[in-house]
């Protein structure tokens, strides 16, 4: 066996740390992250937690579990344990976590102001009578609770204590952060406005949490430990502030065995890299770690190690907290323990594991396509299944899916030959991660670049275009027709089906702008009829670089879809401060000589705005002309051993990066038998059994 190569300069991260009565074996702490498979996807959900405990972290934990179903967050997906009949899904996941030597923590939670409580349709119970905290507005509202629903509580948060530990938990989170939990609420003096000994003064507002820790300390007796994942500070102004928190530590500091920090809700915690950078919590944290002698967690999108030891050589931190980071890469400990830094697969920022959760749908991550992929289809992070001929594999096109198709193919053993047309590698993450706070998006390609280049079954030709003409030269069993897509310019969308009319203005596409083509005048308008990133960001682009922007939008916000990867928000008071325009609610009816012609989404009143030049964000056209051309030729391919070809990516059906990146791996791991025309499911998924009836025998 190879010694570790670890740089002893990281040796500190490696070391030992005691959370009360348990010990993690080094300080890589998964901490609690949702995932959109919860209750509904177990044992999907069991093998991604075993991969990441595979990958060397101390301490993996499971999603908010809901203890108590008078506290629910349909629709979406979390961990239950509502009573005895979830255990045995939690078992499975504490189980598969302790088989690869990690310790398994729950994050247990009663939602209180966040719980809707759709499915058991309960009255929700928080600590004062206000509107349920949603997303969508919805029309509940919380009741008051009385002192018997509090010690209802306290008995359910016990009774889920126990079970964790019947489930084989050796970690037992106390939940008070996020917006998203009761204990958080009881201690805000923006949702708790009691007038009992709850409520009112600070030691009042946390008299609830203190209760719950000690109950729950008291209930684990020594057989696992207790830990508090707490928000620093609201961000709010009438919310808890970092001095507040302050005092709680120095009152109950020493109450449960490890400390966890957060901020504000979910969207101040996990911010998008265009909108925050590695370690942005750190003002917050720091300075918090002296006011107990317990262990603390915090997160901050770690992926240097190097961060990583001045966190704890500066007494920031104890233990390096990740969520994303470790769905990027769940190997990441294991990497830097071996001195692989190289091959670490670096978040991105871009939150789309996020949207699994927004979307109820199991997580997917752009850097890593087998994130909830691992008992679906058996996929893994770093092991791939081997070559099932000596076949060479020829991938077109080295945007993410090319890129990603070469490297997983190379690594199953093929002989892979990628080829591409301009003079760079990486498509359109190349040219989007030049665009306003989008430069992290470039690691999609430095990760499979630094791959491919050590590899030696995988080679690369730049200016490379290739044509049907030129393929049957080659003596390639496989073709990933990975070309990529183009913005259209015709306008055609979700509001045009068919072209637009469109007069003499000019106008201009993404790819013209990230090109580097600018509008003549100084006047644009932009219409964003696609609703992710890109319109905001371009209206970003030209904003900051002097033109007078209006973005023109059907949605009621900008960019509305990036709620899902929760900086919407940030794009649009970003946009606001740099004084574009916003136009919502209208849509672009037709582009005339100088100017667009408007109307209102509701009422369908027309109007005109000037402009010198127009942007189209509408759709984008599949470029899928070498497949077609292919495809003519198919009596050609037995004479030359050619046996499929596909597209990939965008080129099959223009989406996300992540879904091009996950499409690569697909091909790469489906290259002998394509599931394209199964008429079974490919993948692996978990069938509710119905209740009292046994399947036929
Ligand atoms: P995806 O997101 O599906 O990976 P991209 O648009 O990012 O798609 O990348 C497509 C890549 O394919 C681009 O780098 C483009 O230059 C390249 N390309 C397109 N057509 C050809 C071709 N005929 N031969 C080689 N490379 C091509
Ligand atoms: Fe990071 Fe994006 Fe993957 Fe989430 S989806 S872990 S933000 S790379």
């Amino acid at each position: 066996m190879n010694e570790p190569a670890r740089d002893p300069r990281f040796d500190v991260l490696f070391e030992r740390v005691r959370i009360g009565p348990i010990v993690a074996k080094n300080r890589f702490f998964q901490v609690p992250h949702c995932n959109g498979m919860g209750y509904r996807d177990a044992s999907a959900h069991a093998e991604m937690r075993a991969v990441k405990a595979q990958g060397g972290w101390a301490v993996v934990c499971t999603e908010q579990a809901e203890i108590h179903h008078s506290s629910e967050i349909t629709p979406y997906i979390e961990a239950r344990i509502w009573d005895d009949q979830d255990i045995p899904a939690l078992a499975l996941v504490a189980d598969r976590i302790h088989e690869h030597g990690a310790l398994a923590g729950i994050e247990l939670c009663y939602n209180g102001l966040s719980g809707l409580n759709l499915h058991s349709r309960v009255a929700p119970r928080a600590p004062s009578a206000l509107p349920v905290i949603s997303g969508h507005a919805d029309p509940v509202q919380a009741r008051e609770m009385t002192k018997r629903d509090i010690a209802n509580v306290r008995r359910w948060h016990r009774q889920a204590v126990d079970r964790s530990l019947r489930a084989g938990y050796d970690l037992v989170y106390v939940y008070a952060a996020h917006g998203l939990s009761c204990m958080h609420h009881f201690l805000s003096p923006r949702y708790n406005l009691r007038s009992d000994e709850y409520g009112g003064s600070l030691p009042n507002r946390m008299r609830l949490l203190r209760e719950i820790l000690t109950d729950t300390v008291e209930e684990v007796a020594g057989r696992a430990a207790t830990a508090c994942r707490i928000t620093l500070d609201e961000l709010l102004g009438d919310g808890i502030t970092r001095a507040e928190i302050e005092e709680v530590l120095g009152e109950l500091g020493e109450i449960p065995d490890l400390w966890d920090f957060a901020m504000g809700t979910w969207e101040d915690d996990s911010v998008t890299s265009r909108f925050g950078a590695e370690g942005g919590q750190e003002q917050y944290v720091a300075g918090l770690k002296a006011l107990t002698s317990k262990p603390v967690v915090g997160v901050g999108r770690f992926t240097s190690p190097d961060a990583m030891v001045r966190m704890v050589h500066q007494g920031i931190l104890d233990f390096i907290g990740a969520a994303r980071p470790s769905i990027a890469d769940p190997y990441l400990p294991q990497k830097i323990e071996e001195g692989r830094l190289e091959d670490i697969r670096e978040c991105i920022g871009c939150n789309i594991c996020v949207t699994g959760d927004f979307t109820m749908s199991p997580i997917r991550c752009t850097q890593n396509p087998s994130m909830g992929e691992e008992w679906r289809r058996g996929w893994h992070p770093e092991v791939y299944r081997t070559r099932h001929a000596d076949e060479k594999i020829l991938v077109v096109g080295a945007g993410p899916a090319g890129l990603e198709a070469a490297m997983a193919a190379g690594k199953r053993g093929y002989e892979v030959v990628l080829v591409e047309r301009s003079r760079r590698l990486g498509g359109r993450v190349a040219a989007e991660a030049r665009l306003p706070g989008l430069a992290e998006w470039i690691r999609v390609l430095d990760y499979r670049e630094g791959q491919i280049a050590r590899m030696g079954n995988v080679e690369v030709y730049l200016e490379s275009p290739m044509t049907a003409d030129e393929l049957p030269a080659y003596d390639f069993a496989h073709v990933a027709v990975a070309t990529g897509s183009t913005w259209r310019r015709d306008g055609v969308g979700r509001r045009h089906t068919h072209p637009m009319r469109i007069g003499g203005l000019p106008i201009l596409t993404p790819d013209d702008l990230m090109a580097g083509d600018r509008p003549a005048g100084s006047r644009v308008v932009i219409f964003d009829d696609d609703h992710f990133y890109m319109g905001g960001v371009l209206a970003e682009l030209l904003a900051g670089e002097g033109y007078d922007v209006s973005i023109v939008t059907p949605q009621a916000c900008i960019s509305r879809w990036t709620v899902n990867t929760m900086d919407q928000h940030r794009i649009q008071a970003r946009l606001m401060n740099l004084g574009v325009e916003l136009r919502c609610n209208t849509t672009a009816e037709a582009i005339g000589d100088d100017g667009l012609e408007l109307a209102c989404t509701y009422t369908g009143s027309r109007s005109d705005l000037g402009a010198e030049a127009a942007v189209l964000v509408t759709a984008r056209l599949p470029e899928d002309s070498l497949l077609t051309d292919l495809q003519t030729r198919r009596h050609e391919w037995p004479d030359r051993g050619l046996r499929s070809a596909r597209a990939i990516g965008d080129a099959l059906a223009p989406g996300t990066i992540a879904a091009a990146v996950w499409e690569g791996r697909r091909f790469a791991e489906e290259i002998e038998n394509p599931s394209d025309d199964a008429d079974t499911t490919p993948y692996r998924r978990e069938v509710t059994q119905l209740a009292g009836r046994r399947p036929p025998s």
